[in-house]
């Protein structure tokens, strides 16, 4: 049987931060949220037929916006019917993503993992109090740490801390005093994401207003990032990917399927699946989502299916993320042609540039290709497809 991920995508928030571009929604009334789940219950259900007896489901994750905004309950349900329509494998990694402002308490944390939910992903973001406010974040350092006390105590012993940093004049010092907190915390996992503001965020807008050039190459950002990849490397945490660190047997399964492009199944509004070389996109619009879904059980809003060259461009765009690169037999047998050969010029030039190495086992970015990732990647990109 084949293995398969699924993302569950919970769209709901407490309070929409400045820099979000991510599709979520705040301030929801407790009917749509019900109306939601629903939706969401049925778009699972009807997947049944298509897996079950094809596809082991070896991780899920479920994501937002803030899962745990909503009740408790809902997760629970959500969790038996992901059970009960999928064979999920006993072992398979269940992650949930947590914010300090939603429910977090002891007794709800030991909910979630009596539910089977056995990772939480903690949104610290900064341990910088007026840093959280500036940025709109719904809750305080203090917050956080009760509940990582509190996931601790419940028995979660796979836990990630989610950071962000590149924010306009962030204080550095107060910077490094999160990565320490995060070092001592023991946490088994880290993703430390660079900012990436979209035009559509206030925060944007405030930037704009403020003449500031978000666009220009932020050396402060690149400061911050080899910082806390230093200490996390010094510390037991190997870098496994652009923005990941891990200790020894906690690299997150379900996040290395994508880099892997494996196949994965999203359900919710504005979820994405791969699977027999397709991608399907749901629509994003609330509304629609539940209308399409009352309507015939799917939100498939659009289809591409990815030709060979758009596949081998995504294996070596996601393979460039992880820090050991992709392998250049992977490539050969996924795709009978050999990397080399397909990308002589590219390959030479990056080389160059010093932007990627290679032992012609594996490609991956060198130090400084990971400064510029985004370019070393485009290199591998025709026009013609995109
Ligand atoms: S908590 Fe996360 S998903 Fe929700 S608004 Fe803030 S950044 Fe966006």
């Amino acid at each position: 049987m084949k293995k398969i991920s699924l993302y569950i995508h919970v769209p709901f928030c407490k309070k929409k931060c400045s820099y979000c571009d991510f599709v979520s929604y705040e301030n929801v009334e407790e009917n749509l949220i019900d109306q939601y789940f629903q939706a969401l219950y049925e778009e699972i259900r009807a997947y049944r037929t298509l897996l079950n007896g094809n596809y082991t489901v070896e991780t899920i994750f479920i994501g937002g916006g803030t899962p745990n905004f909503v009740a408790v309950e809902y997760i629970e349900k959500l969790m038996q019917v992901l059970f009960d329509s999928f064979e999920v494998e006993k072992d398979a990694e269940i992650t949930m993503e947590a914010n300090p402002n939603g429910h977090s308490n002891k007794e709800e944390m030991l909910r979630y993992k009596k539910a089977g939910i056995n990772r939480l992903s903690l949104g610290l973001q900064s341990a910088d109090d007026a840093l959280l406010k500036e940025i709109g974040r719904s809750h305080c350092f203090q917050d956080f740490q009760d509940a990582f006390a509190a996931a601790r105590q419940a028995g979660f012993d796979n836990v990630n801390i989610d950071l962000i940093f590149g924010f306009f004049g962030q204080d550095r010092k107060a910077f490094e005093d999160t990565v320490q907190y995060v070092v001592q915390t023991q946490c088994e996992h880290v993703s430390a994401y660079s900012l990436k503001l979209g035009e559509e965020t206030p925060l944007y807008e405030t930037y704009m207003e403020q003449g500031i050039d978000v666009e220009e190459e932020d050396w402060e950002d690149r400061e911050m990032y080899r910082y806390v990849c230093r200490e996390l490397e010094e510390n037991g945490y190997e870098q496994y990917e652009l923005s990941n660190f891990a200790k020894k047997g906690y690299l997150c399964k379900h996040n290395t399927n994508y880099w892997d492009t494996k196949e994965y199944i999203g359900f919710g509004v504005a979820a994405h699946s791969y699977k027999d070389h397709a991608r399907f996109f749901n629509t994003s619009d609330l509304e629609q989502y539940l209308e399409d879904i009352k309507r015939n059980a799917s939100a498939i809003e659009e289809i591409e299916q990815l030709n060979l060259q758009k596949r081998k461009e995504e294996f070596i765009i996601m393979g460039l993320r992880k820090t050991k690169g992709f392998e250049v037999d992977d490539y050969t047998r996924r795709f009978g042609s050999d990397f080399f050969a397909d990308y002589e010029k590219e390959t030479a030039y990056l080389i160059e540039a010093k932007l990627i190495e290679t032992d012609k086992k594996n490609v991956w970015l060198t130090e400084e290709g990971k400064d510029f990732a985004n370019i070393a990647m485009m290199e591998f990109i025709t026009e013609i497809n995109y």
